[in-house]
């Protein structure tokens, strides 16, 4: 960062909030107009967020939060009017308070939706986990979203974009000293939820093509992606008429410059516990010049009195709902002694002490069970919960579908199967989390004797695993011969509360 920058966050109160800033102390405020560098270049600035679930807080209060983010855009916008605020994807599912069901439907992201408006969010692109919405829902969020969308590399079958999308964006700015830029914006998104009016277009391919279609219409361009990092990174090496990439999915933070321009790709981490600020500087004749910084989300940042209303609305409403089942969303259940790690790239690959807990479990609410078997794709948190106090709406987060646990009997060779396809499933939601059951050298164990298949065995499970649901296991229903339900169990949210008050409760 050069000290004119460094000294132009100061101006504008942010280096202040920053535990990692060094420089000479702020001076007193200026006058927006003036707290631009005077250095001949037109200045956009951008606060850049994403994979955001949560719309309040987290970890107790201490980091995050949506409506400290307001007060840091209010902020920018002050010290520069040429301020952008941009999200890259993954916001309306999985969110805990978007399970809530209010007038007998699910918020499916309304709250996010209502809450990003009250920040004055300005264009967002579509993450994987928004495809988790049926396109009904996600078209009614779109249709309430006061802020644009942009992606390149979605269309339907017929290769027109969902919801009217459009591929690319030009946003026309002018800075605090009166200098205008033309920004070109181009989205991308990764293929993981596939659906038959899905369809993906490799991201390297559809950038490319809207690039060429602006490129001679905007001073500078910015990819607004949800990718994998080394998706991120070709673009930057193939694309050297990419300025800056900003990104998600990773939930961590990025920040690194790949190809032969030096291209910066950034990603802040997720549920704001950080955002990133960029400064693009833009030169007549020049190749736009583009300095960024991660800032953490701290409570040292004021709430947005406004934002923070919207945000306690929604969480009012939904934990209203979620005590009309039974659980008290802000009662801390236990004290954790480690994180627990519920991200899909971890639990829909291999067991670890999150899943262990979880099979634990079952096995304890159904003690006649000899095996317990849960489909990966019921833990929806896709975060890791820190050590430390653990409450009730976290147990929400994590299992936010809720749902009944079942014991079955399921006869051997369909028991057998079902194994075999749950490691097939390695990667998604059908991959099983299984406690008692695993693969010796000689085949399929139950506890520690091969599996038979000439008998039957009681298996606990979840009721939507037994209602066909699942990917590639659908035979799993009411018609299937070697199923037969014994009996119902209590919701998977009071199983999983009672276990972490066993193992963790004081
Ligand atoms: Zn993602």
């Amino acid at each position: 960062m050069t000290l004119q920058t460094m000294r132009w966050l100061l101006l504008a109160g942010l280096a202040a909030c920053a535990p990692a800033a060094r420089g000479p102390s702020a001076p007193a405020p200026r006058p927006a107009a003036t707290a631009l560098p005077d250095d001949g270049a037109a200045h956009v600035t951008l606060l850049h967020i994403n994979d955001v679930y949560e719309v309040t807080a987290v970890d107790g209060g201490k980091a995050g939060g949506l409506a400290r983010v307001a007060t840091l855009l209010k902020r920018l916008e002050a010290a520069n009017p040429a301020t952008r605020m941009l999200l890259g994807g993954d916001f309306l599912s999985p969110s805990a308070i978007g399970t809530a069901r209010v007038n007998g439907e699910r918020l499916a992201g309304r709250q996010m939706i209502a809450v990003l408006n009250a920040v004055g969010l300005d264009l967002a692109t579509l993450g994987n986990h928004e495809f988790d919405l049926s396109f009904p829902e996600l078209g009614r969020r779109i249709a309430e979203s006061t802020f644009g969308y942009v992606l390149s590399n979605v269309t339907d079958s017929l290769g027109r974009p969902h919801f009217g999308i459009p591929r690319h964006r030009i946003l026309r700015l002018t800075d605090g000293r009166g200098r205008s830029v033309r920004l070109g914006v181009v989205g991308a998104v990764l293929e993981q939820v596939r659906r038959p009016n899905l369809r993906y277009l490799p991201p390297l391919a559809a950038l490319r093509a809207e690039i060429a279609a602006i490129k001679d219409s905007v001073d500078a361009i910015v990819a607004l992606t949800h990718l994998m990092l080394r998706q991120d990174i070709e673009l930057a090496e193939e694309l050297p008429e990419l300025d800056l990439i900003v990104g998600g999915h990773e939930h961590e933070n990025w920040a690194l410059r790949r190809g032969a321009r030096l291209t910066p790709i950034v990603k802040a981490d997720a549920n704001v516990r950080t955002v990133a600020i960029i400064d693009v500087a833009v030169r007549p004749g020049a190749r736009p010049k583009v300095e960024y910084r991660l800032m953490a989300v701290t409570d040292s940042i004021p709430e947005d009195p406004a934002v923070a209303a919207e945000a306690k609305r929604w969480t009012d409403l939904a934990y209203e709902a979620f005590r009309q089942d039974g659980l008290e969303p802000a009662r801390v259940i236990a004290t954790l002694p480690m994180a627990l790690d519920a991200r899909e790239t971890i639990i829909r690959n291999q067991e670890n002490e999150l899943t262990r807990l979880l099979t634990g479990a079952w096995m304890a609410e159904a003690r006649d069970a000899e095996v317990a078997l849960i489909n990966s794709g019921s833990v929806r948190l896709d975060d890791v919960i820190p050590a430390g106090p653990i409450t009730e709406y976290d147990v929400i987060r994590l299992l936010p579908f809720g749902g009944k646990a079942v014991m079955v009997e399921m006869s051997g060779a369909l028991l057998r199967r079902v194994l075999e396809q749950g490691d097939i499933n390695r990667g998604i939601g059908g991959f099983l989390l299984k406690a008692s059951a695993d693969m010796g050298p000689m085949g399929w164990r139950v506890g520690s004797t091969p599996l038979d298949t000439l008998r039957s065995y009681r298996v606990v499970t979840t009721d939507f695993l037994v209602s066909g649901g699942e990917q590639n296991l659908g035979y799993l229903n009411d018609r299937n011969p070697g199923l037969r339900l014994i009996r119902t169990l209590r919701d998977v949210r009071l199983i999983a509360i009672d276990e972490l008050k066993r193992r963790f409760g004081r």
